[in-house]
Formats: C-alpha cells, sequence, structure tokens
C-alpha cells in the first residue's frame, strides 16, 4: 500500500525504482507483475521477500504490516531466476535444505521431501547431484524446494527465462498445475506478455515504477486502459476520434471515417473532445467493398503466418495503418490482393477507448 521504493546512487539524483504503489493481491492467486526492464517487477519482489526495505509505504499480509520483518520471518519464499542450488547436494537434499535450517524433525523432513518429489514428479532422481540434471529439472528442484516449507506466499522471479522455448512452455503448465494443487498464492514476475496472459489469474501491467492496469488476462488485452498497455500486450490498432458522449461506460465516438462506434471505456472514465480507440486485429473482419465499412482504405500488404494471415490496410481518411488478422482455413485464401480497395468492419464491443 502506497509504497515507494527510492535508489540514491553517488553522484546521481535519488532515482523512486516504484512510486507510490497500491496493489491488493488475493489469497490463492497466481498474480503477474508484468512490463518491461527497469520498470520495478523485481524491486517490487525483493520488497515483499524481505531483501530491501521500502522507503514509504506499507507491505501487508493478512492484516499486519510485514515491511520491517527480515526475509526469514515472513511466510514468503522465493524462486529465482538463477535456481541457486547447491551442487554439491542430492535433489532430496537440496528439497529438504530449508526444512533442516528451521531444525524440523527427520521423520518430517523425509516425508515432506517424498511428497514435494511427487508433486514435481522427480521421484527417480531423488539422489542424483543437482549438477548432474537438466535445466528443467533443475527448475524443478527449485520451486519443491521453495514449496518444501509450505510458505504462504511464493515468489517467482522470472524463474522461467533461462529454459528454452518448448521447455518454457511445458513448465508453465506445470507451475499452474503447481499453484492450483497447493493453493499457495504465487507472484509471478515476467516481462513475457504471452506467458503473464496463459498463467495468471490476475495482472498487473507495470512502467516506469507505475501499476498502470490490474486485471484478468482478458480485461488486460480485450480492455487495455491505457495506451502503454494496449502496447506491450499484443498488436492493436490505434484509431483517432472524438467523444460525443458517454452513458453506462460506453462511449459514443466519430472516427476520421465519419462513422460513429460505440466503444467500451476504462472504468470510471468520461472521455470527451479528442480520444484514441483501440481494436485488436483479430476482433475485425475485412471486406470486399467499401460500402457498410466502419473503416475502408487500401490493401497495401498482405503477411502470411501460418497459422493466419495479416492483411495491412492504409486508411482512406485518417492516414494511418489499420491490420487485420485473419485464422487461415483448409479451404485457402479470402481472394484479397496488393492494392484493392477494402472495408473493414467491427463490432461495437471491439473498441476500447484508451485513457490517454
Ligand atoms: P528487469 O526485468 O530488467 O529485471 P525490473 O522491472 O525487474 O527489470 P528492477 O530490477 O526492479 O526492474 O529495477 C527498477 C529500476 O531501479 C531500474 O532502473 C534499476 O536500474 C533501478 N535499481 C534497481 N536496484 C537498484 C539499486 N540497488 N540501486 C540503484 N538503482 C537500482
Amino acid at each position: 500500500m502506497g509504497v515507494t521504493k527510492q535508489f540514491q546512487s553517488a553522484g546521481s539524483d535519488a532515482f523512486k525504482a516504484l512510486d507510490n504503489v497500491s496493489v491488493r493481491i488475493k489469497e490463492n492467486e497466481f498474480f503477474t507483475l508484468l512490463g518491461p526492464s527497469g520498470c520495478g517487477k523485481t524491486t517490487l519482489l525483493r520488497l515483499i521477500a524481505g531483501f530491501d526495505f521500502p522507503t514509504e509505504g506499507q507491505i501487508m499480509l493478512y492484516g499486519q504490516d510485514i515491511a520491517p520483518l527480515p526475509p526469514f520471518k515472513r511466510p514468503v519464499n522465493t524462486v529465482f531466476q538463477s535456481y541457486a542450488l547447491f551442487p554439491h547436494m542430492t535433489v532430496a537434499q537440496n528439497i529438504g535444505f530449508g526444512l533442516e535450517m528451521q531444525g524440523k524433525p527427520k521423520s518430517e523432513i523425509d516425508a515432506r521431501v517424498s511428497q514435494m518429489l511427487k508433486l514435481v514428479r522427480m521421484e527417480d532422481l531423488a539422489k542424483r547431484k543437482t549438477s548432474q540434471i537438466s535445466g528443467g529439472q533443475q527448475q524443478r528442484v527449485a520451486l519443491a524446494r521453495a514449496l518444501a516449507p509450505q510458505p504462504k506466499v511464493l515468489l517467482l522471479d522470472e524463474p522461467l527465462s533461462a529454459l528454452d522455448y518448448k521447455l518454457r512452455k511445458d513448465m508453465q503448465i506445470e507451475l499452474k498445475r503447481l499453484q492450483s494443487e497447493t493453493g499457495i498464492t504465487f507472484i509471478f514476475v515476467t516481462h513475457d506478455q504471452e506467458e503473464a496472459l496463459t498463467m495468471s489469474d490476475r495482472i498487473a501491467v507495470m512502467s516506469k515504477g507505475h501499476i498502470l492496469q490490474v486485471g484478468g488476462p482478458r480485461d488486460i488485452y480485450d480492455r487495455p486502459s491505457e495506451r502503454f498497455v494496449a502496447n506491450f500486450i499484443g498488436e492493436t490498432n490505434f484509431l483517432e476520434g472524438e467523444a460525443k458522449g458517454v452513458k453506462d461506460g460506453v462511449a459514443q465516438v466519430k472516427l476520421a471515417s465519419g462513422s460513429v462506434i460505440s466503444a467500451g471505456c476504462p472504468e470510471g472514465f468520461k472521455p470527451s473532445g479528442k480520444v484514441t480507440v483501440v481494436v485488436r486485429p483479430e476482433h475485425a473482419d475485412l471486406k470486399k467493398e467499401k460500402k457498410g465499412a466502419t473503416v475502408t482504405g487500401t490493401l497495401s500488404t498482405i503477411v502470411y503466418f501460418g497459422t493466419d494471415t495479416h492483411y495491412h490496410v492504409k486508411l482512406d481518411k485518417d492516414g494511418g495503418e489499420f491490420v487485420v488478422r485473419h485464422q487461415n482455413s483448409r479451404t485457402g485464401s479470402m481472394g484479397f490482393k496488393q492494392g484493392d480497395a477494402v472495408g473493414i468492419a467491427f463490432d461495437d464491443d471491439a473498441a476500447q477507448v484508451l485513457r490517454d
């Protein structure tokens, strides 16, 4: 709540890595901090873990401010990007390490280690040294080790970034399974928007020390509230227009093409005057004629991607470009060619007004 983290380095001005950040994370959810490099994700995670302290603000856990507590006194554990396993120890010893440090009896440690080995499907490799297992297996051991003391919250700092594409995809599913099976709250940090969309219950999009939007993957993707969010997550089309009125969170917007469309608005926002509207490429349809279309233009480029085709249209009135993405079917292409005069149509609920 109201967390600010200011860094002071010699010879330069104080720098706010986090500026008055407030976010409420629910118990048992898979919550992701998403943003580009340097936006403050790791700083926020480190403050929750207790590796650093906020300059201002509180970090509340079940009604208690944990900001002054050292890391080992917090019911929180962290999985780092560089797993930080002990190479001379076996898989089982690594998993049991935290429990041993807590002075738990051997019988309890053995039982928990077996349970964790089963959870991450590593029973067969329990006696292998962690220097003799693959990257994906090391990742599982790091997860099991962090989960073994049964923290209330597990913090994961880009834990999949060292894995290759295929393994990363598998581990995304695995992490989601682990979270739902253990019921532990996961706070996951990534700069990869696809990873965030596929794994999270909710996402906080961060930029320059601020949280810009918090919502479910669908909210964030379909209803971006700011230009930064719309740009950072997926591809999108921007159309300029003028707000003519707002009712029940839906604005009437007159586009440069002359068409008046209905567009959703960010919560609590009442647009007026010049506005920007966003429409995702796959939420628009390409028409062979301009009549009845919302916007019109000329087909400038057609790019075939295997699963879908992207049609780039130079707009007649707006002057900008609009991309329509169409999923390919076995029956062949839609029969468009470069230079065709085309219309673009989209449903009212495909358009969203941006706050900025
Ligand atoms: P990445 O994805 O690259 O890890 P991030 O979003 O996690 O980025 P942070 O590591 O939180 O970013 O850093 C946020 C900003 O704070 C950056 O500009 C960084 O240079 C700065 N910063 C982080 N730690 C310190 C520090 N100890 N001293 C000074 N500046 C710092």
